[in-house]
């Protein structure tokens, strides 16, 4: 069952990809978000039936409107709650809730005393963080700047891209997100096996921190397990990459 919705979930990114990541950036990264926008999915361009939906799962959240990230770009307060990204309701019901279904019950399920994840289980995590990423990416490059939480409102800027201000690059923000919609269009993960680590965590409150193709942390205590996944760069074997995966959280959290 879950085969058939990972197979279309490849075919529509590799179909309507182009089409759709271009409307993103005309619509949001040529000049300042002001203009008249036709609301579409962000991931096969439907322009119908458009619902909301979350970078993260609300369950990873817990529903907790407290918890927030904080954007680097302007260091405002992002609430899980209201970080959204538009999908029609056949994308967002029947493929991408149909992955995080699939993860939820792979994690409140596979009791790791007994077995470990198989190949499958281990892949379809590491999809769903793939498309955690590109939702991620979705939703930075279509977010208004705003202001900035110590220089306040500035009127050049309040209309441009969050992400264009973080990169200053169309290219490198365009390049970046066509990367992250190719890896979810990509069907052999079992390169991509050594760059995740699933460890178990007692930690109570869910964290959560990610650098857009790079790499993504996230500790989610309803099934008391933690993930670090590399999106790119490849390692030589598990202990390497717990390694770096143990420095880059040391260093976010001043360990
Ligand atoms: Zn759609």
């Amino acid at each position: 069952m879950i085969d058939k919705k990972l197979l279309e979930l490849r075919r529509i990114s590799r179909k309507h990809g182009k089409y759709v990541m271009n409307k993103l950036f005309d619509d949001y990264l040529a000049g300042p978000i002001s203009k008249k926008v036709i609301l579409s999915c962000t991931f096969c361009g439907a322009e119908s039936n458009i619902t909301k939906e979350h970078i993260l799962p609300k369950w990873v959240f817990e529903s907790n409107s407290k918890h927030s990230f904080k954007s680097d770009v302007n260091e405002l307060d992002q609430p899980y709650i209201k970080a959204t990204i538009p999908l029609c309701g056949k994308c967002n019901s029947d493929l991408f809730n149909s992955v995080e279904r699939e993860v939820q019950k792979i994690l409140r399920e596979v009791d790791l005393k007994r077995r470990y994840y198989s190949p499958e289980e281990w892949e379809l995590i590491i999809r769903w963080l793939e498309i955690i990423d590109f939702k991620f990416q979705v939703w930075d490059i279509s977010t208004k700047f705003k202001a900035h939480k110590k220089a306040g409102y500035l009127a050049a800027l309040a209309d441009i891209s969050i992400a264009f201000m973080r990169n200053a690059s169309i290219r490198k923000v365009t390049s970046k997100a066509r990367s992250s919609l190719k890896r979810i269009s990509v069907k052999d993960k079992s390169q991509k096996h050594k760059c995740l680590i699933v460890g178990k965590t007692k930690i109570k409150t869910f964290h959560y921190f990610h650098t857009s193709g790079e790499f993504i942390y996230l500790e989610v205590p309803t099934y008391n397990k933690g993930f670090f996944y590399f999106y790119e760069r490849e390692f030589k074997n598990d202990s390497a990459t717990k390694r770096e995966a143990m420095k880059i959280i040391k260093f976010a959290y001043n360990l």
